[in-house]
């Protein structure tokens, strides 16, 4: 019962720490900053809270992220250094991270654009890091094994004595895994009969 109670505050302490960034920032697209690359105004490490707008919103000085389809960097945050229509009429934003010494060689465009930075949250990207939820992960359903196993009924160890047919003798027998181990032959060492369950035949 004890062991119960125990494994009860692992699982709420994981199912909320899990479910937690995604109640609060429900509804954004929430990431964290993992380079420094727009140092100083987002460290390492800080929960960026993106508005999903239309690119159309974005103003030069704007903080955005945009899909880059490069496998290991997959979505960048940058700042918007200039927005404007190019011959065909087609939005386009050209990027540069405050703390690179050039601008990026690309214009993102409305496809790649997913939205503005309208929220820094210091030193939290941790909360939505995989570092941070894997481990949470893992004691959470161990945490539930453990509880599962815990609330079978245990088969308290059968007091049921075994008789000799031969000799007379009793004994408990060895109980595994709730299961009365039937010895072959009977345990008293004057006896041993192999038909100690068997009755004699007179
Ligand atoms: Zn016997």
């Amino acid at each position: 019962m004890t062991c119960k109670k125990i494994l009860i505050a692992p699982i709420v302490i994981c199912v909320v720490l899990i479910l937690l960034p995604l109640l609060i920032f429900s509804g954004n697209y929430v990431m964290y900053q993992n380079s420094d690359s727009m140092y100083p105004a987002i460290l390492p490490d800080d929960l960026l809270i993106v508005e999903q707008s239309g690119i159309e919103q974005v103003k030069q000085g704007d903080v955005i992220v945009f899909e880059t389809h490069d496998e290991g960097i997959e979505v960048l945050v940058r700042r918007a250094i200039d927005v404007s229509e190019n011959n065909q009429g087609i939005l386009g934003i050209d990027t540069k991270g405050d703390h690179e010494e050039f601008h990026d060689l690309w214009t993102v465009y409305s496809d790649d654009y997913i939205g503005k930075v309208v929220e820094v949250n210091p030193s939290s990207g941790f909360l939505i890091s995989d570092y941070f939820r894997y481990p949470l992960v893992v004691i959470l359903a161990i945490s539930l094994v453990l509880l599962v196993r815990e609330s079978i009924p245990k088969k308290g160890l059968e007091v049921k004595e075994l008789t000799c047919l031969r000799c007379g003798n009793k004994w408990h027998p060895r109980i595994i895994g709730g299961k009365v181990k039937i010895p072959s032959t009977c345990p008293n060492k004057d006896c041993r009969s192999p038909y100690w369950n068997k009755p004699r035949s007179s």
